[in-house]
């Protein structure tokens, strides 16, 4: 189900252009458009779902089961030496686009600008 005003929709759709990590029938990752780091990528479920609080097991298991695979595919792309997940939800939590998505933040050490 697509979102009408949902940006995140619209770059499922191809409406909006983006820089594609991984896809498939429930999962789509592209990369952040400010990249935090390098590789900076956002995973989101093809169901259209606000946040966490709104979003079924079902959806949940697709969408944390492909993490470990886009990870990895990031991890041997631009060999960071760690990496943050990170899930916002509802304003007071940063959630700034209410399509639920994970954040994946590959860490390069000291001075890679994220704290
Ligand atoms: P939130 O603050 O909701 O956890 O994260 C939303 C993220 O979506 C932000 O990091 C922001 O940079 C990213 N974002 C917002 N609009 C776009 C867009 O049009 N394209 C891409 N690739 N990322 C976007
Ligand atoms: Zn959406």
């Amino acid at each position: 189900m697509s979102h009408e005003d949902c940006i995140f929709c619209k770059i499922i759709d191809g409406e909006i252009p983006s820089a594609k990590v991984y896809e498939d029938e429930h999962v789509y990752a592209f990369l952040d458009i400010s990249q935090v780091t390098k590789g900076h990528t956002l995973v989101i479920p093809k169901t259209h779902t606000k946040n966490i609080y709104e979003t079924s097991p079902e959806i949940a298991s697709e969408l944390f089961g492909r993490v470990p695979i886009i990870a990895n595919a990031i991890k041997e792309v631009y060999k960071p030496i760690g990496m943050n997940l990170l899930n916002n939800n509802e304003k007071p939590a940063d959630q700034s686009v209410f399509h639920l998505h994970i954040h994946l933040i590959p860490r390069y050490g000291e001075g890679d600008g994220y704290s």
